[in-house]
């Protein structure tokens, strides 16, 4: 390493760090990018139309706002779940490599499309006191090493300057939700979470952070629990939306 410079020194650090190949398929990416221009190509925005509460696409021509039937027939907790891209093909595998398979660095790509949510006019013209990440049980948090929402509202707060606290704790192991319908979804979180001791959410206007959004009941009901502790609104946002 002797010659480099201070600058070339860097760039080596930083390569380890974050070595320039696509997340995807190994492939030279340019500096500072984590996808190849074809894996990038592959990663699939939401477009209009979609369920104004939940972001739930809908195949068809309709250009008014509307309403899915799913949330038409339950009581859901949070103003509006937010996502811009499908949490599917090289956006689920990101994310699978970011949360299962210590890919932390990626955090900064599923980041990105986070913050790409935030430009929906559902959440542009909003006022946010706070970023609150879903919670992970603890002991499914000391397996895994972190909770992705957490790292997401880090870095999410760094950019927007609104502060982000772990507001909610998780109190009950859950089994994973990923074969579970809708209603046992629900019944499954039922109690799930609570406002941590000394948490003060009164009055606050809550930005609810998560990684993927799968049927929104997870979301749905870290709002309620919000909402009962006094938070005064609940809006969502999601990297993805499955
Ligand atoms: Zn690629
Ligand atoms: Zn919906």
């Amino acid at each position: 390493m002797i010659g480099l410079r201070n600058s070339e020194l860097l760039q080596a650090a930083v390569s380890l760090l974050y070595p320039a190949t696509c997340a995807i398929c190994r492939k030279q990416v340019r500096a500072g990018e984590y996808l190849c221009d074809s894996c990038e190509a592959k990663v699939i925005r939401i477009v209009p139309p979609f369920c104004d509460t939940c972001s739930e696409p809908f195949e068809g021509s309709i250009n008014n706002a509307f309403t899915c039937v799913n949330c038409a027939r339950r009581t859901i907790h949070f103003e509006a779940a937010v996502a811009a891209y499908r949490g599917r093909g090289i956006v689920r595998d990101v994310i699978h490599e970011f949360k299962y398979n210590r890919q932390t660095h990626l955090r900064h790509l599923v980041a990105r499309w986070l913050r790409t949510a935030l430009d929906d006019e559902r959440l542009r013209d909003c006022k946010f006191d706070v970023i609150v990440p879903v919670p992970l049980h603890p002991a499914r948090q000391r397996e895994r090493g972190f909770n992705q929402a957490a790292l997401l509202a880090e870095l999410l707060s760094a950019h927007t300057s609104i502060s982000w606290r772990p507001l909610l704790e998780r109190v009950r192991y859950t089994t994973t939700q990923t074969a579970l319908d809708r209603s046992e979804r629900m019944e499954n979180l039922h109690n799930a979470f609570r406002s941590r001791k000394n948490a003060d959410v009164r009055g606050l206007r809550v930005l609810l952070i998560d990684d993927i959004l799968t049927t929104g009941s997870t979301l749905s009901e870290c709002g309620r629990v919000l909402k009962r502790s006094g938070a005064c609104s609940v809006h969502a946002a999601t990297a993805a939306r499955a």
